[in-house]
């Protein structure tokens, strides 16, 4: 069965940037042209997929080439059209142009509508645009959504606005969003770190061309908040599809008092909404630091599968011990982080790169993977024989039988009596059982307890 994805119509009068944003989203695959009957014109159409958020945008753009005068009415006509079935509307308006007559008519007729409506002001690039985005409130249609659509700025916070819109959708196949999803579907991997500590170098690499540019200055323009490149896995003789999600990129313009070290943190929390894998890049030559474990447990708390990759390999001095050095503060350091796969890379001369490419696809197969309840339940008991659940005041807490609920990240329940006794050391010698030798690895595993009613 196909499935069936929420549309979101892009709605504003010419020259906003419709095209362009629809461009930004889509990404550099070609668009879809949908001959509606009844409609004069084409309209393009395009699937956006991000993590969790998968959905169409469907252009309005061509329609209003005719002089503005009689503008309106067409319009009205065409954008009617494509707004019957959809989920959402983006309005676009020009930040530089200030409010026209004719986005307030949009604005009004659009708030008529009984579709919900993300307000996005464009051309909002650097500091400029300001009166703009003030102006917009005045539409009626709560708070705007700054972004400029050339420069791919705001990206972040448009698809969190639109994140309610999208995703509260019950479609009838959708039940279970990305719930164990095709394995051959392009893996979502972002790369984050501190500043300098060689990603855009990285990411070159990775990408084979000089796609991104490196340097030290925050908020360099970027073609696109995606990248879908082709990764030659020559050990299993197969090419497989990336998608590599730039969130520095998808930055809010970099203010001047920004420091790169927060933004770091920041981009780091999109890459979280963005991706399945997340690669924390370390620098050799300084090793691991309070931020790097701030947002190696930031990904994990937030269910995404995380690597932890040391560039600067060539550089290294006493290259085991530094790798032993790191995995033991692993250990020590936050429970979660115990077992996360580590990868010793060289941005500069592509060392272990494949190796951290292999590791990527399988921490999210491990991530994905769903055991029956059959093998759960055998390993289940055996983990209560060899370490039986305590007996607080003499009565035994019982716990009956877990079962896979969910996946990405993977997710148990437990039954049982008495869980709200069971003490949390227990349920992480559970977890851990659980990520050892069930086949999860170093992924979050979520556990919850329920007592039957
Ligand atoms: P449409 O008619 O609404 O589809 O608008 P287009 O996407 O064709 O864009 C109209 C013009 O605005 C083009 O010249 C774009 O290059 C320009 N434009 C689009 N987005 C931006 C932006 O974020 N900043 C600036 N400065 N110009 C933009
Ligand atoms: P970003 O801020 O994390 O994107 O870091 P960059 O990719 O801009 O790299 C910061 C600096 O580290 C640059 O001077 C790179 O040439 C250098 N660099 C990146 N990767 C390596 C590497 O593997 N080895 C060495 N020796 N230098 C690297």
């Amino acid at each position: 069965m196909s499935k069936v994805l929420p549309q979101v119509v892009i709605i504003g009068r010419p020259n906003v940037g419709k095209s362009t944003l629809f461009n930004r989203l889509v990404g550099r695959k070609l668009a879809l042209v949908d001959d509606q009957p009844g409609v004069t014109r084409d309209r393009r159409i395009g699937d956006v997929s991000l993590a969790r958020m998968r959905f169409q945008i469907i252009d309005t753009a061509g329609w209003e080439d005719e002089d503005e005068a009689t503008l309106p009415g067409r319009m009205r006509n065409q954008t009617e059209a494509s707004l019957v079935g959809a989920q959402g509307a983006l309005f676009v308006i020009d930040s530089r142009a200030g409010l026209t007559p004719l986005d307030e008519e949009i604005g009004r007729w659009l708030r008529a509508q009984k579709v919900p409506v993300v307000l996005v002001v464009n051309k909002v690039e650097g500091r400029s645009g300001q009166d703009g985005i003030i102006e917009s409130y005045s539409l009626g249609l709560g708070e705007p959504v700054a972004i400029s659509a050339e420069h791919g700025e705001g990206m972040a916070d448009l698809f969190e606005a639109l994140q309610p819109i999208v995703e509260g959708w019950d479609a009838p196949d959708m039940a279970e969003p990305a719930e164990d999803a095709d394995p051959a579907a392009p893996l979502q991997l972002a790369i984050v770190g501190r500043p300098n500590a060689g990603k855009s170098t990285l990411i070159n690499r990775l990408l084979g061309e000089d796609r991104l540019l490196t340097g030290p200055e925050a908020g360099i323009t970027r073609d696109s908040i995606a990248v879908d490149w082709q990764w030659q896995d020559r050990t299993a003789g197969l090419t497989r599809a990336v998608k590599l999600i730039d969130t520095a990129g998808m930055r809010k313009k970099a203010k001047v008092d920004d420091k790169l070290e927060k933004l770091s943190v920041a981009d780091a929390r999109r890459a979280v909404d963005f991706a399945e894998v997340v690669v924390l890049l370390l620098d050799a030559t300084r090793g691991l630091e309070v931020q790097d474990l701030k947002i190696a447990s930031m990904v994990i708390d937030e269910g995404r599968a995380l690597i932890i990759a040391i560039n600067k390999w060539d550089v290294a001095e006493d290259a085991s011990g530094l790798f032993n050095g790191i995995r033991e503060a692993l250990e020590e350091g936050l429970a979660q982080l115990r077992g996360v796969p580590l990868v010793a890379v060289s941005a500069l001369t592509g060392k272990g790169t494949d190796q951290l490419m292999a590791a990527a696809f399988k921490v999210r197969e491990d991530w994905s993977r769903r055991v029956s309840t059959a093998l759960l339940n055998r390993w289940f008991d055996d983990a209560m024989e060899a370490n039986p659940p305590p007996a607080p005041g003499g009565k035994r807490i019982k716990l009956r039988y877990i079962t896979q609920v969910g996946t990405r990240p993977p997710r148990f329940v437990i039954f049982g009596t008495r869980l709200s006794e069971l003490p949390t050391s227990y349920e992480r010698y559970l977890v851990n059982g659980i990520r050892r030798e069930l086949g999860f690895g170093a992924v979050p595993v979520r556990l919850s307890l329920r007592s039957p009613k």
